[in-house]
């Protein structure tokens, strides 16, 4: 039975020894085959430099250094085409996702119960109260409108049997978001809660206007009910206009006066123009999603890694 983990790294030059050795002493105390990737997103401190020496001393250990930051997404994409172990899982590089979980998720897929383990926070300690709400309310949205089944809390780090690993690799969508990805290939999961840890060292990539766009994302990778918003006004539109000409058709013929008030002319005029904009906006969000798909552009580059076999443009 071989493990392997895939760490996405952008810039984590203090982060990354704390949890390689971290990780490594967990390892070795499980007394079991290994391998560890390493993904350099395109970092601009040392992380590059720390994997190269790392690499010289540790034969478990795989870098791939990409020509540029692609993105955690891409990062994890490129592990799971490189990963070779029979358990397969992603971990941050910040301690996050506590490596000494690792013991107990490997023997709840032991079991042979589970095709996955998956982990959650439970609480979101240490993250500003705002923050909180729209994940929250992020969650509960794209439960309802998508089939990809997504819990609150879930976090990229889950175990997997290599059956699942080779239905993420086939799934090779041009814009990838993960955790609905786990979700909708199905299989057998296990959920880990676990209390939140907070970063080691180092900071955050995310800022909540990053958030907010990525949660955006997630919403049109896995839904197509925002399209039918533009069918639901209109309905609702013409129905309101319908009744509005009666009205005034009427007026008109019993008490003969003119329609009069421009003000609110323009205020109707005004509020349909928006919320055709809007409508066109959304579409305009799936039409750059196709586009960007149908081009079929790679994934990632990779311009430096330890290993010659390793796939280096996918
Ligand atoms: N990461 C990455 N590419 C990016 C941004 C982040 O590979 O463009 C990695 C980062 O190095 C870390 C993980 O993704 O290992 C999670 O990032 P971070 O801890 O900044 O996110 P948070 O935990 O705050 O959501
Ligand atoms: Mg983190």
């Amino acid at each position: 039975m071989k493990i392997s983990l895939i760490v996405p790294c952008y810039n984590e030059q203090e982060a990354l020894p704390i949890f390689y050795e971290e990780v490594t002493k967990v390892l070795v105390q499980m007394a079991c085959e290994y391998e560890l990737i390493f993904v350099n997103d395109g970092s601009k401190d040392g992380t590059l430099d720390i994997l190269r020496e790392l690499s010289k001393k540790d034969e478990h250990l795989t870098y791939l250094s990409f020509s540029r930051n692609f993105g955690k997404e891409a990062a994890m994409y490129a592990g799971f085409c490189n990963a070779h172990g029979d358990y397969v899982a992603v971990m941050d590089a910040d301690m996050q996702d506590p490596p000494a979980l690792l013991p107990q998720m490997v023997e709840l897929l032991e079991s042979g119960e589970y095709d996955s383990v998956a982990t959650r926070r439970v609480s979101r300690e240490g993250e500003p109260p705002i923050r909180s709400w729209f994940a929250r309310m992020f969650y509960k949205i794209i439960n309802k409108i998508s089939d990809a089944d997504i819990v609150d809390g879930a976090r990229d780090f889950r175990l997997m049997k290599r059956s699942m690993v080779e239905a993420i690799v086939e799934m090779s969508e041009y814009n990838r978001f993960s955790k609905g990805i786990f979700g909708w290939i199905g299989f057998r999961t296990y959920w880990l809660p676990y209390e939140n840890v907070n970063r080691v060292a180092g900071e955050t990539k995310w800022n909540f206007w990053k958030l907010f766009k990525y949660a955006i994302d997630g919403v049109i990778n896995f839904s197509q009910a925002p399209l039918s918003v533009a069918s639901w006004f209109g309905m609702f539109m013409t129905f309101v206009s319908f009744i509005a000409v009666i009205f005034i058709v009427v007026r008109k013929l019993v008490f003969g006066d003119p329609v009069d008030g421009w003000a609110s002319t323009v205020c109707i005029i005004t509020l349909i123009g928006g919320i055709q904009l809007f409508c066109m906006g959304i579409m305009g969000q799936y039409i750059a999603k196709t586009y960007m798909e149908v081009k079929k552009r790679p994934h990632y580059i990779v311009s430096e890694s330890n290993r010659e076999d390793a796939k280096k443009i996918q």
